[in-house]
């Protein structure tokens, strides 16, 4: 089933990688994340992230340490970033 572009409607789009700028979820800097899986309409040459992959970035950057983030990573490193645990059980002082 050929996915139709989210603009135009009319144009089957092609998969393609895009670099995007995001917004920390604390707000305190943007992050350049290269070759995300992106959608590439001939038509209204535009290119945008599906909801999934905005929803996977979205949700990852609320479970990983943020602050030690390149300003310049790719999409599968920040991918890969390790998730912290929600309490520091290693902490006895
Ligand atoms: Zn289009």
């Amino acid at each position: 089933m050929e996915e139709l572009c989210m603009w135009c409607e009319e144009t089957p789009v092609t998969e393609t990688e895009d670099t995007v700028y995001w917004e920390l979820p604390d707000g305190s800097r943007a992050i350049e994340i290269k070759e995300v899986p992106s959608r590439h309409c001939p038509s209204c040459s535009c290119t945008y992230q599906d909801h999934e992959t905005i929803k996977g970035i979205e949700n990852h950057l609320f479970i990983i340490n943020t602050s030690i983030l390149a300003n310049t990573l790719s999409y599968k490193e920040l991918m890969e970033q390790p998730k912290l645990l929600k309490k520091n059980y290693f902490d006895f002082t």
